[in-house]
């Protein structure tokens, strides 16, 4: 994983969960765009308040497109009714905008070969949220 701007200290949410330990291992490195903390711990509650599990984050960095840019994660959605995946793509996309090129948008459902998911980012132009150093993302301790 290459380096990344953003080096913040983070706490774990209860509403998500991982599909391998070296997922869970990038999302602590608080290398990941703190909007996008922000929002994948939303489409956490989110999921847990609709369907009763944790969401399954299914990839975060990899070396293509947005996922490279420390801006993207993915969540598991085989295991739901479609038509709650598709309210849970436009809950998010109602409840956050997307601060980047127009016609993009913070969820997205698709397919790229490896399963129908859900696709959350955050844009080039997203703004760094504040979020109390007690909550899920804060200033790094040194
Ligand atoms: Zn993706």
């Amino acid at each position: 994983m290459k380096p990344s701007l953003y080096n913040r200290k983070v706490i774990l949410s209860p509403y998500l969960v991982f599909r391998t330990p070296e997922l869970k291992g990038q999302y602590l490195s608080g290398k990941f765009h703190p909007g996008l903390y922000l929002k994948m711990n939303a489409a956490g509650f989110w999921h847990f308040e609709n369907t009763g599990a944790q969401a399954v984050i299914t990839s975060l960095w990899r070396q293509d497109g947005i996922h490279s840019c420390f801006r993207a994660a993915d969540f598991r959605t085989r295991h739901i009714d479609p038509f709650l995946s598709e309210h849970w793509e436009t809950w998010l996309n109602v409840t956050f905008k997307y601060y980047g090129k127009g016609g993009c948008q913070t969820a997205l459902l698709h397919d790229v070969g490896l399963g129908n998911h859900l696709h959350l980012q955050v844009g080039p132009r997203e703004p760094i949220p504040p979020i109390p150093d007690s909550y899920v993302v804060g200033k790094k301790e040194d």
